[in-house]
């Protein structure tokens, strides 16, 4: 039986993120988007929603129950934690997804500390969030000749004594410049491809570790997105994630690469329905502003069916992302689902946004009118965490594995 009734708990999650969202994150999105930068005592306030996000906890002062709600188990005893996580970050997308992207916590560098680190270095990384102020991590994958292609990563990692030898370049690095530690995917010889990966964490302050630039980009300007330089970076040996016994096996430094996204491109494809949710919302608000009361103009039949359809898109979209989600919850393999997921929210997105733009005509092109800036929002989530192309590729290749007379 499948029931798309939220729990009491995941509405709460909902409404609080959503309340927060509308009152809290609308209100400076332009200003932030304009300054490229989100204010520092915004961002204090914003590490309370990142407890919410990551265990799905509405905070007891918010009135929520606290005690970690997004832990509890469902009816069967499954975690429910990516459910939590998606139906928050939906709401706070809709409000901005700059401020989603700049919440303090590990951010993408999470996932592989959590699946490929020893306890050890679980306890070590993530006990920095638990202390006051803004904390973050980050994920180091990208270099200017490697981004689609992984494999082609050219930033070199060289074993000396107990120590490792870190040089190369990361780009396009998620708060890259403001994060506690940063994993950087390296490789100890090309020619290995996959098989040479190693995952190490590599702290601020470490001497050679420097930031580059700060991207200029079209999209999503308060978020951070940083150039980060390794030059003969000396790495503990307790700093490479799972020990060097792990990496043995063979591709296991490209799979914790791969891994992080079964869980982050439903998230990704999440954010891109709320940013398309968003903009629908405008644009009908707008109609029905505009027009409804002279319902017998053409123009308000064909503007009403765009909004008809792009209702129907977002709607979709937000289905494959909850699949995905909840299959990450159940333990059951999603990469086609996830990558499903993302493709589809991204293109849908990007076509709610412009018919948001088509719809309000040259007001659409203001820039302090939000659809202008979601417009521009948009693109990025074709693009990051795998781009259309490559989602393509990787459903491609399971759907013909699993279906041999496909
Ligand atoms: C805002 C932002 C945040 C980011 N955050 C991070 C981060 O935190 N950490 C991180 O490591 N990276 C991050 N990235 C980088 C992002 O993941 C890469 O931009 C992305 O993987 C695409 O790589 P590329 O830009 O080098 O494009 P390329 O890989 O050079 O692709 C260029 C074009 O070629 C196509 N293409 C490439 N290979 C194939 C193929 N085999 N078949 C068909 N078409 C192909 C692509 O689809 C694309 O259209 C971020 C990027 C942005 C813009």
């Amino acid at each position: 039986m499948i029931d798309f009734q939220l729990t009491s708990t995941q509405a709460q999650v909902k409404e609080f993120a959503h309340q927060f969202s509308k009152t809290v994150v609308r209100p400076i999105s332009l200003e932030a988007d304009r300054n490229h930068r989100i204010p520092d005592e915004f961002m204090l306030r914003l590490s309370q929603m990142r407890q919410m996000m990551t265990v799905g906890e509405v905070p007891a002062e918010y009135g929520g129950e606290g005690g970690g709600a997004g832990e509890s188990k469902d009816k069967k005893g499954k975690t429910q934690k990516n459910r939590f996580a998606l139906i928050g970050a939906e709401e706070l997308a809709w409000g901005d997804a700059s401020v989603l992207l700049s919440l303090p916590g590990p951010g993408l560098g999470g996932p592989p500390v959590q699946f490929t680190g020893t306890p050890e270095q679980r306890q070590r990384f993530f006990s920095v969030f638990k202390e006051p102020g803004l904390h973050y991590g980050a994920y180091g994958l990208t270099e200017p000749g490697a981004g689609s292609d992984v494999a082609g990563i050219r930033t070199s990692c060289r074993k000396d004594g107990k120590h490792w030898i870190l040089n190369g370049r990361k780009c396009f690095i998620t708060n890259g410049g403001r994060a506690d530690w940063v994993v950087i995917f390296a490789t100890v010889d090309p020619s290995q491809g996959r098989a040479g990966h190693r995952a190490f964490v590599v702290e601020k302050g470490t001497p050679g570790f420097s930031l580059g630039k700060i991207e200029e980009k079209m999209g999503l300007r308060a978020s951070e997105t940083a150039e980060l330089v390794l030059e003969d970076v000396r790495i503990p040996d307790e700093n490479l994630l799972g020990g060097e016994a792990h990496y043995a096996r063979g591709k296991e430094g490209f799979m914790a690469a791969m891994k992080t996204f079964d869980s982050s491109r439903p998230m990704v494809g999440v954010l891109a329905v709320g940013i398309a949710r968003a903009a629908y919302e405008h644009a009908r608000d707008f109609v029905r502003e505009h027009y409804q009361l002279a319902r017998a103009i053409p123009r308000y039949a064909v503007l009403a069916q765009t909004l008809a359809e792009d209702k129907r898109l977002v709607d979709a979209a937000r289905l494959m992302c909850w699949r995905a989600a909840w299959m990450a919850d159940e333990g059951v393999p999603n990469a086609k689902e996830a990558s499903m997921a993302k493709a589809y929210a991204a293109k849908m997105a990007m076509k709610v946004c412009a018919d948001a733009v088509q719809i309000l005509g040259a007001h659409g092109l203001e820039q302090q009118q939000f659809v202008e800036k979601w417009y521009r929002d948009i693109k990025v989530f074709d693009i990051f965490e795998g781009t259309g192309q490559i989602q393509r590729i990787v459903i491609s290749k399971r759907i013909l594995r699993e279906s041999p007379n496909f």
